[in-house]
């Protein structure tokens, strides 16, 4: 059931709108994670909730942590500086910890991530165990010692961290490309997909800098773009436009 007006406790005015496309991207006010689709918003003050920190599950399991039992928290217990145990990044408000004495934590966001994303053409698994290395950063680990989640394709070419994804929107919006954008449109796409490695040389050297492009290439960037796509809309939330275009793009190929 959704509701589109609540009140929560953390936030001191009247009621939280259930919104479906804010305004450009915004911080969320319980687990401080970046945030693009719907959300609870304040129409007095800046504040914001992602849906799944304004109504989430008092307790949780997650598949990829099969022995931890979660629990929800607005402030995580303890002292010490936490990570999520999915992306690595800092958990600064609302966690999802497990009950172990050396606790797993996971942000609400990342807890919410969907096992399999589906575009066309394209199917990406989410594991702590992948194949691959990611082709943001080279690398099957985000730290050392430390793999954290990512997705990955069915054949193996296509691979992200979570955390790594989180970074490239995050640089994105730093550069302002979002200004005045709630959702990722395929002008900022192309921009983040400069950014990106690509495993086989030839490809590379076929598509650096040139305006030639095999036709393998530009198959191979369409893809990777569209993987790319939907693992943000997994990560922030549905940007709407420029996915249409974007799969007919890749379906006219
Ligand atoms: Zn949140
Ligand atoms: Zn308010
Ligand atoms: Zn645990
Ligand atoms: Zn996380
Ligand atoms: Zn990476």
């Amino acid at each position: 059931m959704k509701y589109t007006k609540i009140k929560h406790l953390s936030h001191p005015h009247d009621d939280l709108m259930l919104v479906d496309s804010p305004q450009a991207p915004y911080k969320c006010d319980g687990c401080k994670e970046l945030g693009f689709r719907r959300c609870y918003q304040c129409e007095d003050c800046n504040f914001h909730l992602h849906e799944e920190c304004a109504m989430p599950d008092s307790s949780a399991f997650h598949p990829l942590f099969r022995k931890c039992d979660f629990r929800f928290y607005e402030n995580a217990p303890g002292n010490r500086a936490r990570y999520c145990d999915a992306c690595g990044k800092d958990v600064l408000g609302f966690v999802y910890q497990c009950l172990h004495k050396e606790a797993h934590d996971l942000h609400p966001c990342c807890m919410k991530l969907p096992r399999t994303l589906i575009g066309d053409g394209v199917k990406l698994h989410l594991s702590d165990m992948v194949s691959s290395k990611c082709q943001k950063c080279g690398s099957k680990e985000i730290s050392k010692g430390f793999r954290g989640w990512s997705y990955e394709s069915t054949c193996g070419k296509y691979c992200y961290h979570v955390a790594c994804v989180k970074d490239l929107v995050i640089e994105n919006w730093r550069k302002g490309y979002f200004d005045g954008h709630n959702d990722v449109n395929d002008q900022i796409l192309s921009n983040m997909a400069i950014q990106i490695k690509v495993p086989n040389e030839d490809i590379v050297q076929q598509s650096e800098g040139s305006s030639y492009r095999s036709k393998k290439a530009s198959k191979y960037w369409k893809i990777a773009k569209l993987a790319l796509k939907l693992i943000i809309s997994a990560i922030f939330g549905d940007p709407i436009s420029g996915f249409t275009a974007l799969i007919e793009s890749v379906v006219s190929s």
